[in-house]
Parts: C-alpha cells; sequence; structure tokens
C-alpha cells in the first residue's frame, strides 16, 4: 500500500529531505499525508493591483514585464519585477532568488501573495508566495485557501505543499476507506480521500470543516476500538476469579465504621462488589475528589476478596502513603480481625523476610505497600484483588506486575486527580468508572485566599491562632521537576525562618523529596502525633496523607501550579469538622491571580480540573510524569469530547458485533495497528 511506501519513494523527496521529515515524525506516505497543516491563509480574493492599499497583505494576479537584480548588500540580492495587472503597474521584490528569472520570463502570468507598499507612486509587493500560472500548475501557494505546516530546518513551505500534494495524487487509486459505508451515512461524513484532500487544500471554509470532522470521528473511532479489541484481548481466555457473593464481612465492616457510607461511596461499592463477583476480570477505575473517601471502599473490596479465601494487596506510591494505607488499613480492619501488613523499601530484613513467607504461604491475607510488591522475590499464595492507588504514579507495566503475581487478580485503580469523565474514558478506555462526587458530609469547604507578599503577616497570624486552638498547619514550598534543590533549599530555608522569627514559640517541621525514608516516616508521625505543628514540605506526595488536625495550609509560588494540583493540596486540610483556610501565595501576574482566584468560589474537584484543562491545555494538565494521555492528529480534548463519547459508543456496538462483516475489515485493521503502537 502506498501509505506505508517511505516518504523518499515520492518525486522531489531525495535522502536529506526524507531525513529532514523524519525530525518531523513522518516516515511513511501516510504519516506525510496525515500531517496536518497548523494554519490556513484565505488567498482566494483576487485584488487589482490598482486597488491595493499600502500596509494591506493582498493576493493580487499579474503578468510578469520585466526583471532587474541588484545587490543591496554583500550577500543580499533584490530580484525585482515589473509587473502588469489588468489595471495599471507595480512591482514586486524577493531577496535571493535569482533563479525565478528563468522560471517566470517575462510574459508569464503568476499570482502573487505579499504586503504592499509604495514606492514612486506604483505599488510594491514584498512576495511571500507565488505561483506562476504555467500549464499544469496546481494552484497551490496561492489564488486559494493555502495550507501552513510545521516545519523544520531546511524544508520550506512551497515544497512541503508540492509534496503532499503529489502524495494525495499518487494514493488517489489506492487509499483504504476505513469507516464502513453504514457510519459514514449515519453522520453524513465525506469520504476518506476527499476529507485529505480538503484537511491539506480546502475548497472553502464548510469544505475543511467537513474534512475536520471526518478525519476526527476516524481517529477517535480508531482509538475506541484499539481499546475495546485491548480490553477483550486481556479477557481472552482468561477466566477471571468469580468472588463470592456473600457480603457477611463487608457488611460487618460498613457497620462497624464510625460513619455511614455516603451514597457515593455505597454506589460505587456496589459496582465493585457485582463486579467481583462476575466471573469477568474487574478493570476498575475509582474516582473521587480528594476527601470522598476511598479508601474505606478500597477496604472494603479487599474484605470481599478475602472473605472467598483470596489475598488482596494494595499499592501506593511512596512509603509515606503506603504507610499510611497500612495503618488506616489495619484499624478499619481490627474489628474484623484481619490483620495488615506494610512492605516497603525500609521495612527490616527480618520483618520483610515474615512478610514474604506469609504471603506465599496464604497465611497473610492483606498486604499495602509501595513499588516493594513488585520485586521479584514477593510471590502470593491466591492474590484475588489488586488496589492501586493514586495510579497516574505508575506506569502501566507496574500495574501489570503486580498482576502477574496472581491468576488474572481483580484491579481496582484509584485516582484522585479529578479527571474530566470525558479525559478518563479516553485516556482509560480499558477501564470501568466509578466516581465519587460526593464529600462526606459535615465537611467545611476550604476558605481559600490568594494573598500577596503585603498580606502574609495576616496569613500568619491566622495560623498561629489556629495552632493556638490546638490544630496544625501546612507551608508547602512546591517542587515543580523531580530534580528541583531549589525547592528543597527553599524549604529548607522558610522551616528555620518559620521556627525562628516567625513562630519561634512552636515546633515545626521539615520534610522533603531527599530525605531518607526512615526520616520522612518519623517526621510524617511526629506530625500525626500533633508533635509537630508547622510541617513545611516541598511535594504534593509526602503531604498526600490524612491528618484531620490540620486546618490551615500555606501555598508559596502559587501560580506556579495547576488548579487541579492546588486542589488536591488543599484537600489536606478541612478534613475534620473544623473550619479551614488555604492561602495561595503569589507573585504572579494578574492573569495568574485571577486564574488562581477559581479555586476561592470553587470546591469542585470536577469543575476544577475541567477550567485548569480549559486554560492550559491536556499537555501542561497532566504533565509529563503521567503517560498514557493519547495524542490525536486533529482531535482536541476536552473541545471534541462529544465526537469521543460517540466513537466511544459506536466501537462498543461494532465490538459487540457477532462476526466482524468485512465492511468492518479495515476498520478493525486500523484499530489493530493503532492497538500495536500503544504501551499499556
Ligand atoms: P481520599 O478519597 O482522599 O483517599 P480518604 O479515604 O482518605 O479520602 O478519606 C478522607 C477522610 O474522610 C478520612 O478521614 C475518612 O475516614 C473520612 N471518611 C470517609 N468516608 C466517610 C464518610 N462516609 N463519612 C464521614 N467521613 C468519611
Ligand atoms: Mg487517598
Amino acid at each position: 500500500m502506498i501509505l506505508d511506501h517511505p516518504v523518499a519513494t515520492l518525486k522531489y523527496v531525495g535522502h536529506q529531505r526524507a531525513a529532514r521529515l523524519s525530525r518531523l515524525g513522518i516516515q511513511t506516505v501516510g504519516d506525510l499525508l496525515w500531517h496536518f497543516p497548523r494554519r490556513y491563509e484565505d488567498r482566494r480574493q483576487l485584488k487589482d493591483l490598482a486597488a491595493v492599499a499600502p500596509g494591506e497583505v493582498v493576493t493580487v494576479q499579474v503578468t510578469i514585464r520585466a526583471w532587474e537584480e541588484r545587490e543591496v548588500r554583500p550577500r543580499l540580492r533584490l530580484i525585482r519585477a515589473l509587473i502588469q495587472g489588468r489595471q495599471g503597474t507595480g512591482f514586486a521584490v524577493w531577496f535571493n532568488q535569482p533563479y525565478l528569472k528563468r522560471q517566470m520570463p517575462p510574459g508569464t502570468g503568476v499570482i502573487l501573495t505579499g504586503k504592499v507598499r509604495y514606492r514612486d507612486y506604483r505599488p510594491e509587493i514584498q512576495v511571500s508566495d507565488y505561483e506562476a500560472l504555467g500549464e499544469g500548475d496546481p494552484g497551490l501557494h496561492t489564488g486559494r485557501i493555502v495550507p501552513f505546516y510545521a516545519l523544520t530546518a531546511g524544508l520550506s513551505q512551497r515544497w512541503l505543499r508540492l509534496v503532499i500534494h503529489l502524495a494525495l495524487e499518487a494514493v488517489a487509486g489506492d487509499l483504504p476507506e476505513v469507516l464502513p459505508l453504514s457510519l459514514c451515512r449515519r453522520y453524513r461524513l465525506i469520504p476518506r480521500l476527499q476529507a485529505l484532500k480538503y484537511i491539506h487544500f480546502p475548497p472553502d471554509a464548510a469544505g475543511l470543516h467537513q474534512a475536520r470532522r471526518r478525519l476526527k470521528y476516524e481517529e477517535l473511532l480508531i482509538w475506541e476500538l484499539g481499546l475495546n479489541l485491548h480490553r477483550v484481548q486481556q479477557e481472552q481466555g482468561r477466566q477471571g476469579i468469580a468472588h463470592t457473593p456473600a457480603n457477611n464481612l463487608v457488611n460487618r465492616l460498613v457497620d462497624s465504621l464510625p460513619f455511614k457510607l455516603t451514597s457515593a461511596q455505597a454506589r460505587a461499592l456496589a459496582e465493585i462488589l457485582a463486579d467481583m463477583e462476575a466471573p469477568r476480570p474487574m478493570a476498575r477505575l475509582l474516582q473521587g475528589d480528594v476527601g470522598s473517601g476511598k479508601t474505606v471502599v478500597a477496604a472494603a473490596a479487599m474484605v470481599k476478596a478475602v472473605a472467598g479465601g483470596w489475598q488482596a494487596a494494595l499499592m501506593a506510591p511512596t512509603e509515606v502513603l503506603a504507610e499510611q494505607h497500612g495503618r488506616t488499613l489495619g484499624q478499619l480492619l481490627a474489628p474484623l480481625r484481619l490483620p495488615v501488613v506494610t512492605l516497603t523499601g525500609s521495612t527490616p530484613r527480618t520483618e520483610r523476610e515474615n512478610i514474604l513467607a506469609g504471603l506465599a504461604s496464604g497465611q497473610l491475607p492483606l498486604v499495602v505497600g509501595t513499588h516493594a510488591l513488585i520485586q521479584d522475590d514477593v510471590s502470593f499464595k491466591s492474590l484475588g484483588l489488586v488496589v492501586i492507588d493514586e495510579q497516574h504514579r505508575f506506569g502501566v507495566d507496574q500495574r501489570a506486575a503486580l498482576q502477574t503475581k496472581g491468576e488474572c487478580p481483580d484491579l481496582l485503580v484509584m485516582t484522585a486527580t479529578p479527571i474530566p469523565r470525558t479525559l478518563a474514558l479516553a485516556i482509560y478506555g480499558d477501564l470501568d468508572i466509578s466516581v465519587l462526587d460526593e464529600l462526606p458530609p459535615g465537611r467545611q469547604p476550604v476558605a481559600t485566599y490568594v494573598i500577596t507578599e503585603k498580606q502574609r503577616p495576616r496569613a500568619y497570624r491566622l495560623i498561629e491562632r489556629e495552632i493556638r486552638a490546638g490544630h496544625q498547619a501546612y507551608v508547602i514550598c512546591p517542587i515543580i521537576d523531580a530534580n528541583d534543590g531549589v525547592a528543597v533549599e527553599a524549604a529548607t530555608a522558610m522551616a528555620r525562618k518559620l521556627q525562628e522569627e516567625v513562630f519561634p514559640g512552636y515546633p515545626v517541621g521539615l520534610v522533603h523529596g531527599r530525605l531518607r525514608p526512615a526520616e520522612k516516616e518519623e517526621v510524617m508521625n511526629a506530625f500525626r502525633e500533633g508533635k509537630i505543628a508547622i510541617l513545611v514540605a516541598t511535594t504534593v506526595v509526602e503531604v498526600g496523607v490524612d491528618v484531620p488536625n490540620a486546618t490551615v495550609m500555606l501555598i508559596e509560588g502559587a501560580e506556579r501550579l495547576g488548579l487541579a494540583q492546588l486542589h488536591q493540596l488543599r484537600g489536606r486540610v478541612g478534613r475534620g469538622t473544623a473550619a479551614a483556610y488555604c492561602f495561595l501565595v503569589t507573585r504572579g501576574s494578574q492573569a495568574a491571580r485571577e486564574r488562581l482566584a477559581i479555586l476561592t468560589t470553587n470546591r469542585d474537584g470536577f469543575a476544577i480540573a475541567e477550567a485548569d484543562l480549559r486554560l492550559r491545555g491536556p499537555g501542561e494538565f497532566f504533565g509529563t510524569r503521567q503517560h498514557g494521555l493519547p495524542e490525536f492528529h486533529l482531535a482536541q480534548l476536552p473541545g471534541d469530547s462529544h465526537i469521543l463519547e460517540q466513537a466511544r459508543q459506536d466501537a462498543r456496538e461494532i465490538c459487540r458485533q457477532e462476526g466482524p462483516s468485512l465492511e468492518y475489515e479495515a476498520l478493525y485493521q486500523a484499530a489493530r495497528e493503532k492497538l500495536a503502537g500503544l504501551h499499556f
């Protein structure tokens, strides 16, 4: 198929230019055709030379009458043509392109685009694009809606337009339609070849719109079908575990809680329990705003596994979080007399050996841990449920590594990153989703203030008031990237300053990524026990903790963080019933302050995430550490969510059909290819 041929097989593409194209990620003719324009210029309006005004960018149709050439300064040659329109004459100028004189000898008709100035009372066009009206000229560069592409050094727009035009001609007879006719009809989508032609060389605005619609739908459908196939593949021939339908033990846990489950928790739990009972392997995402109470839901799922004689494991991204989950689960499950052990990189050797033995023999039903859980020497007798907390911090391979410790155990992943549902579908299309869209009752909204240096003393006074009332505070000096030594220094200096100058009477603690795990744990314990009044911290991760007595948080340099991240951080306070406060300190611009102000009026993580996504775009939103966000050529999220939703439904429907008809073969093929390039 021509689409798969290397670009160098095209006319005008030599080895050198092929190498340059590869810098744009273009290897094949197909890649080239899917290198869509970044923008367009409408050059359809042909002006008369006599009617152009200085400063205007115009497109005119003229005839070359004569050429002159001179050196303005060394290595800068001016090429100037006397041009004639239907009415009046003028000049056209180029620099350093003497070959134009040969290419377009006097008498040649030409369309020129460029900026106008006046010289000797006559218009002079500084040509940005031109096209000779010779026979067989495709008319690509001017006199039409003209595409502009992302380029790299050594490639020109003109050349790329021409090569793409030739590629379009080359594939014309050999471009498989991937969408079945029925879908094209249903959505009134134009054929694939036409869409490709129109996206590069739109006849008009409507044509461009149709091309976009068609190509977006195509890529989203292929993506969604790929995800579906992935899931089918995962399940194929793999009998999952049908956990016991008896819920006595789960009910005992729920009854022993000091609170009633929120209806969101109850709903999510019911979904999870039903999933676990089905023989199909569960792959479910539990998504819930910070503080929505995911831990209890996970605990109940783990209890269900244990009730049927299986083991359950929970993996968290840091030791601090693992220790915390271990402790929380231990307390929750104590009434059921279920022991919970914690395994991390700092677990002492003998304890570790005991844990490994207990997991292998099946004596230990429940384990919480870090990456330590996926070490080779960890094995389970009968691992039936895997829970992953803060799933975006793990690679998909790590998630899989824990799963392979059992025979197709059920999988529950949890995230507090409030990803808008539509986007979650795109990213985790291979997962089912349960959402906790409700906070436990009695929570006070965290009163949030955007403040500048000047207002810092007031914030400090409030912190002091809270501490005197027996509460605790966080001061966050956010780390921006993994090796941010500056933040560590800033936090260290901040801790010293707070201790020595601002709050000399109260114990100040410091935790940051450069501390050894045992040191971190020590500080966190002291904070949890109330021995530290003010905790200075660098990272989001280290404060992923539950200390309900903490009621104030002050975040330095807040403008450098995303809203969703800030919202997560702030969720560390306001976990009890006492009033809670959050100060966002910024030296940022007016715009930055306005962005932060969204947090002062909004407490819904999902709404904040949507706003953040709109303001910063998905790339920024997810940061570089979070993989899995698909790259689309054309579709943009969340803007094109409605198309995504449609494609998702269609993909499911297609997958449900018995024995795909021939009509779907090309689509399946495309989805399989897409799938092969994905990293799950
Ligand atoms: P997250 O979803 O952020 O992980 P947690 O599971 O840490 O939230 O729960 C936050 C706090 O809310 C914990 O102290 C937990 O005990 C409490 N909690 C959870 N569910 C409820 C509920 N239904 N009613 C009251 N408090 C709850
Ligand atoms: Mg949590």
